[in-house]
C-alpha cells in the first residue's frame, strides 16, 4: 500500500518517512507516545515530570479553550465552563446519554431525539467530536514542541466496544486536530502490544486485557494469532472506577468525624477538597500502610486495612464482569496465556491481588499502567510509519469508502486503513412518503461533501413498495474481496428488493492523487465539520418544521388558539433560520421550539391514550 505523508505547514506531499504519534485519548487522561531509535516513549510536560493530560476543558471568557491541568482546577471553580468525561458522549445520541445527564456538571442539550449529542457552553454548540478536537491538539501541540517540529499522522486508540459511529466521531475529531489518523486502534490490543504480545506473527495466544480507570471499566479477552488480534468478547461498566474509591473514603471519613452527609456534600469547596485528598491518600495507601491529613478540623485518616475492605466490594464487582467475559468468549481462567494490567487504579494490591486470585496466575503488571495504551499505540504507529519491516501489516484500504445522503453529504461505510478483507453495511431510509427509487452513489475519500470526493459509481435500486416515508428499512452492504474489488448491494429489507454492482477501479489512483486527497482533507477539515454540521442542522430543523405542521393538524382539538399560533410562530421562525448560514441560531431555534411543544406534546399523548383507554372499555363490556 502506499504510504505518504504530508507537511501541513508547507502544504506538500512527502514521501520520506516521518514520526507517527500513537495517542491514548482517555475518559479521565490523554497521553501521546512516540518511537525514537527503536524505543517507544510517551511524552511529558515542560517540567519533565507528568506524561498524563486531564482529558478536561475550560472555556475562558474569551471563549479560548485550556486543556489539561489547569483546565482540572477550573472542576470546582467553574463547573458550567468546565468539561470532562467527553469521551461518554462520542457519538452518543440525546436519548442515549438522557440516563446519565444529571452526571454532566455541565449543559448536555437535553431534547429527547436521535440525533447526535451537543454540549452547550455560554451560548455556543460544541459537538464531541470539536470538544476532543481540543484535547488532541493539546497533545499535538506537546509532541511538536519536543520534536521541535510538526507532525500530521497518528495512531488512536478506542474501547474495544466503540461502535462504528464512535470511532467514525475519534476519526473525526482526529482530522479536526489536523492529524490524518492512519488507524483507529482497540484500547486493549495496543496494551497487548506494549508488552511485546502480537509482535511475532508466529505466535498464537490468548490474554485477557484488564482496564480499570478514572470512571470505567473494561475488560477484554483477545486472541492473537498470525499478528491479528481478534476479540472475542468484552465486558465492563461505564460507571465504575477510581473515582468510586474516592467516594466512598470521602464517605468513610463524614462518618468517623460525625458530620452530616447532605451538609458537607452541599458545601461545594470542602467536598472538593476531600475528593482531592482521597485521590490522594488513595494513591499514597499504595505505597505505606497509613494515611493522616487535616482537612481544617477534620481527621482525614485511614488504614490500608480499611480501605481495602471499603474497596472490596467494588472491585468484587470487575471480577464478576471477567466472569462474564470468559464465559461470554467460551473459555475457563486456564485457557488463558496472561492476564495485562491497565489503567491508573491498577495500581493497587487489592486489585492485583483479586484479579491474580481468580484468574489463577500473576498478572502482567510490569508497565507503568496509565502509559501501557499510549506506548502500544505508538509501536501501532511506528509500524504504520514502516519503521519496523519484520512486522507484517496486512492490506488495508487506502480512502475511505461511502455513499451520498441528504444534502450531498458522505457517508463512510468503509474507513480509510481497514484491513481487506471486509464486510460492512449500513441502514438507511426513504425520505419521501411512497418513494419507490433510491438512487445508491458510490464514492471515495475523506472530505465530508461527496462533491470533492471521487465518483466511483452509481445504481438505483428499483421497485421500493410503497409505503410512508421513513418506513423502508434499506441496508447498502460494501464487500472488498481480497483483490481489492468492491461490490455495493442495496437491499430493502421488508421486501427483500434487491441490486447490486461492482467496481473495480477502487485502486485506480496514483499514490500523488491519494495523497493529494488526504492532504485537501486535512485542510479543509475545519470548514468541512462547519459544513457538515450546518448542513445536518437544517435537515434536523427541515424535520422539526415538517412535523409541527403535522402535529398542528393532527391534534387542533386539544390546543388552544394562543398555544397554535405560537407553536406556528415559532416554526415559521424556525423556518427563517433556516436560510441563513449559522448552525448555532439553527440550534437554539430548535431548542426554543422544543422546549415550547414538550409539555403539548406530551398533552396530546395523553389525551390520545385516555381515548384509546377508553376504546378498550367499550369493547370489554361488549364482550
Ligand atoms: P482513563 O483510562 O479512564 O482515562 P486512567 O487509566 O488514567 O483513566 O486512571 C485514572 C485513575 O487512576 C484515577 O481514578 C486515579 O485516581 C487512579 N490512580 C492513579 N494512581 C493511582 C494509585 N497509585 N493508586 C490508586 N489509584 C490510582
Ligand atoms: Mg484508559
Amino acid at each position: 500500500m502506499a504510504k505518504v505523508s504530508i507537511n501541513i505547514k508547507q502544504g506538500t506531499i512527502q514521501k520520506t518517512s516521518e514520526v507517527v504519534i500513537g495517542i491514548d485519548l482517555g475518559t479521565t487522561n490523554s497521553l501521546v507516545a512516540y518511537t525514537r531509535e527503536g524505543k517507544t516513549v510517551v511524552v511529558k510536560d515542560e517540567s519533565g515530570k507528568h506524561a498524563l493530560v486531564p482529558s478536561i476543558l475550560y472555556f475562558n471568557k474569551d471563549k479560548s479553550v485550556t486543556v489539561g491541568d489547569e483546565a482540572r482546577k477550573m472542576l470546582a471553580l467553574d463547573p458550567a465552563n468546565t468539561i470532562y468525561s467527553v469521551k461518554r458522549l462520542m457519538g452518543k445520541s440525546f436519548k442515549d446519554v438522557l440516563d446519565f445527564e444529571q452526571y454532566f456538571g455541565y449543559k448536555v442539550i437535553d431534547e429527547d431525539t436521535d440525533s447526535l449529542v451537543k454540549v452547550m457552553v455560554g451560548d455556543k454548540f460544541y459537538s464531541p467530536v470539536e470538544l476532543s478536537a481540543e484535547i488532541l491538539k493539546a497533545l499535538k501541540l506537546r509532541i511538536e514542541k519536543e520534536l521541535n517540529a510538526t507532525v500530521s499522522r497518528a495512531v488512536i486508540t478506542v474501547p474495544a466496544y466503540f461502535n462504528d459511529t464512535q470511532r467514525q466521531a475519534t476519526r473525526d475529531a482526529g482530522k479536526l486536530a489536523g492529524l490524518d489518523v492512519l488507524r483507529i486502534v482497540n484500547e486493549p490490543t495496543a496494551a497487548s502490544l506494549a508488552y511485546g504480545i502480537g509482535l511475532d506473527p508466529e505466535e498464537s495466544k490468548t490474554i485477557v486485557v484488564y482496564d480499570l480507570g478514572g470512571g470505567t471499566f473494561d475488560v477484554s479477552v483477545l486472541r492473537i494469532q498470525n499478528g491479528i488480534f481478534e476479540v472475542l468478547s468484552t465486558n465492563g461498566d461505564t460507571f465504575l472506577g477510581g473515582d468510586d474509591f474516592d467516594r466512598l473514603l470521602v464517605d468513610y471519613w463524614i462518618e468517623i468525624n460525625a458530620r452530616n452527609k447532605e451538609q458537607t456534600i452541599a458545601d461545594k469547596k470542602l467536598s472538593q477538597a476531600m475528593r482531592l485528598m482521597a485521590e490522594k491518600a488513595k494513591k499514597s495507601l499504595s505505597n505505606t500502610g497509613q494515611f493522616k491529613e487535616m482537612i481544617n478540623d477534620m481527621n482525614c485518616q485511614i488504614s490500608i486495612e480499611t480501605f481495602n475492605k471499603l474497596a472490596q466490594p467494588i472491585v468484587q464487582k470487575t471480577i464478576d464482569y471477567c466472569k462474564s467475559a470468559l464465559k461470554d468468549a467460551k473459555l475457563g481462567v486456564a485457557d488463558i496465556d496472561q492476564v495485562i494490567m491497565v489503567g491508573g487504579s491498577t495500581r493497587m494490591k487489592l486489585v492485583k491481588d483479586m484479579v491474580a486470585d481468580f484468574f489463577e496466575k500473576p498478572v502482567n503488571d510490569s508497565l507503568n499502567p496509565d502509559e501501557v495504551v499510549a506506548i502500544g499505540a505508538g509501536i501501532q504507529a511506528d509500524v504504520l510509519a514502516g519503521n519496523q519491516k519484520d512486522i507484517l501489516l496486512l492490506d488495508i484500504t487506502p480512502l475511505s469508502l461511502g455513499i451520498e445522503t441528504v444534502g450531498g453529504l458522505m457517508d463512510t461505510i468503509i474507513p480509510r486503513n481497514s484491513k481487506i478483507p471486509i464486510k460492512a453495511a449500513r441502514q438507511y431510509t426513504t425520505s419521501i412518503d411512497g418513494q419507490a427509487n433510491l438512487k445508491v452513489s458510490v464514492f471515495q475519500g475523506e472530505r465530508d461533501l461527496v462533491e470533492h470526493n471521487r465518483k466511483l459509481g452509481a445504481f438505483i435500486l428499483k421497485g421500493i413498495p410503497p409505503m410512508a416515508a421513513g418506513l423502508p428499512k434499506i441496508q447498502i452492504e460494501f464487500i472488498i474481496n481480497a483483490d481489492g474489488i468492491l461490490t455495493v448491494k442495496a437491499k430493502e429489507l421488508r421486501s427483500n428488493t434487491e441490486q447490486e454492482i461492482e467496481i473495480r477501479s477502487q485502486f485506480g489512483l496514483s499514490d500523488e492523487e491519494m495523497a493529494k486527497m488526504l492532504l485537501d482533507s486535512i485542510k479543509h477539515a475545519e470548514s468541512d465539520m462547519n459544513t457538515r454540521a450546518l448542513l445536518e442542522a437544517r435537515n434536523e430543523a427541515q424535520n422539526i418544521v415538517l412535523s409541527t405542521g403535522k402535529f398542528l393538524v393532527q391534534n387542533a382539538g386539544i390546543l388552544s388558539d394562543d398555544e397554535k399560533s405560537q407553536t406556528a410562530d415559532l416554526a415559521k421562525q424556525l423556518a427563517e433560520t433556516i436560510k441563513g448560514s449559522d448552525k448555532d441560531v439553527i440550534n437554539k431555534a430548535m431548542e426554543v421550539i422544543n422546549e415550547y411543544t414538550t409539555p403539548l406534546a406530551q398533552r396530546a399523548l395523553e389525551h390520545n391514550i385516555s381515548i384509546a383507554l377508553q376504546g378498550k372499555n367499550i369493547n370489554d363490556d361488549a364482550s
